[in-house]
């Protein structure tokens, strides 16, 4: 027997065991200073009325012998794609119901998706990233290659025509630097894909949060992207299931390359490795997309926004540099004072007992930067953003 070797090449993730150390280690030496979070990327308001409702009645179907459900469809069951369909379609975006696979949630998705792509492809990961798509690529021991988001270009690089990349990983609005693409600079991404025979892995998780109605929501907003492009969504951050757990994938059955089709394979990768998601959580998602639960998560969403509003509008005070805050949870700011990510995490720490999230920890790129992140509660936001303010004026 021999292990998959490629895990040694795996960084390990020491960010946010870092974070908790250094956090715990200032407590212990003061314990009478109170700490506010601002580094956490769960959310902390709990499932609105309208789903727990849904959860409870898929609790009861599956006590009834007339209603009980043994294994579902790998896919999802339609009552749900179904409302996914009809949300995608308010985008403008016709999708067919075989074109929706329901999972457990976008990062199951985006690791499992590389099964169906041969290992000698070269994956474009931008840098500053979600770690994932780094490490699920060096696990499968392809070639990774990082197309560099920098200050400069607004943390949003733009494809290179003289680089090669067959898979390339966006994330928008990103994680962790709040960027957003618009609609012309996404338009350029599915044009060198589909010149280059590339796929996009589109991770929309953070969909949800954009309100500037110019801006695209799903990739297949984009004209083109059809045949170029996977999205992965999440029922996570848009209606907090990050412990509850489901999200959905879109394969379009255009994306063919020599008769070999993304959406068959995917189905088949499925059907051999994926009993579906519970039914309960399904009914309970699906509930999401009617009129009141539609109205209940909105109101979440707006609560995280206005604390990201609270964030943005304290660094735009400061003369921060900053991307994000506006069609995402999340700040990305440039460290003050040309302060590394952890000197700044340290300075924040012992002078404000606010902590956030090294940039450094992102990425090479993230060096000097500093992830602060709306999913707090609205009193702390206020008092971490009135103690920053006092600490940097
Ligand atoms: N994609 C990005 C960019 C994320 O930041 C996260 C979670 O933080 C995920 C995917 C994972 O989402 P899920 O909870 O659906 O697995």
């Amino acid at each position: 027997m021999n292990f998959n070797l490629n895990f040694n090449d795996i960084a390990e993730n020491y960010l946010f065991a870092e974070v908790a150390d250094r956090v715990a280690k200032y407590t212990k030496t003061h314990p009478d200073k109170k700490i506010i979070k601002l580094g956490i990327g769960d959310v902390t308001l709990p499932l609105v009325p309208s789903v727990i409702k849904a959860l409870h009645e898929g609790v009861e179907d599956m006590s009834k012998s007339q209603t009980f459900k043994g294994y579902g469809p790998y896919e999802g069951y339609d009552f749900l794609r179904e409302n996914i369909l009809a949300y995608y379609n308010k985008m403008g975006v016709n999708l067919a119901l075989d074109e929706i696979f329901v999972s457990d949630g976008a990062k199951s998705d985006l690791g499992n998706i590389l099964d169906i792509f041969s290992k000698d492809n070269v994956v474009l990961v931008p840098d500053p990233v979600y770690p994932v798509y780094v490490d699920t690529n060096i696990m499968a021991g392809r070639k990774i290659i990082f197309a560099n988001a920098t200050e400069k270009n607004g943390f949003l690089p733009m494809p290179d025509y003289k680089v090669h990349a067959d898979i390339i990983y966006i994330c928008s609005p990103n994680n962790p630097t709040g960027a957003c693409y618009n609609k012309t600079q996404l338009k350029e991404w599915v044009d060198y894909a589909n010149k280059n025979n590339a796929v996009i892995l589109y991770d929309a998780a953070y969909e949800c949060f954009v309100s500037d109605g110019s801006l695209a929501r799903s990739i297949f907003q984009i004209e083109g992207a059809e045949t170029c492009a996977i999205e992965f969504c999440s029922f996570s951050k848009m209606a907090g299931f990050t412990g509850t757990r489901c999200g959905y994938t879109v394969v379009p059955k255009k994306l063919v390359k020599d008769g070999f089709s993304a959406n068959k394979t995917w189905l088949r990768r499925q059907a051999t490795k994926f009993n579906g998601v519970p039914y309960i959580v399904q009914k309970g998602a699906s509930a999401v997309f009617t009129e009141e639960g539609m109205k209940e998560i909105k109101q979440n969403l707006a609560y995280y926004m206005e604390n990201a509003k609270t964030i943005a509008e304290c660094m735009d005070e400061l003369g921060i540099w900053y991307t994000g805050g506006k069609n995402s949870p999340y700040i990305w700011l440039k460290c003050p004072k040309g302060m590394g990510s952890w000197q700044f995490f340290d300075y924040l720490l012992e002078n404000a007992q606010v902590v956030g999230t090294p940039g450094a920890g992102f990425g090479k790129n993230g060096e000097g930067y500093f992830r602060l992140t709306a999913f707090g509660s609205k009193e702390a936001t206020k008092e971490a953003v009135e103690r920053i303010k006092k600490l940097l004026k």
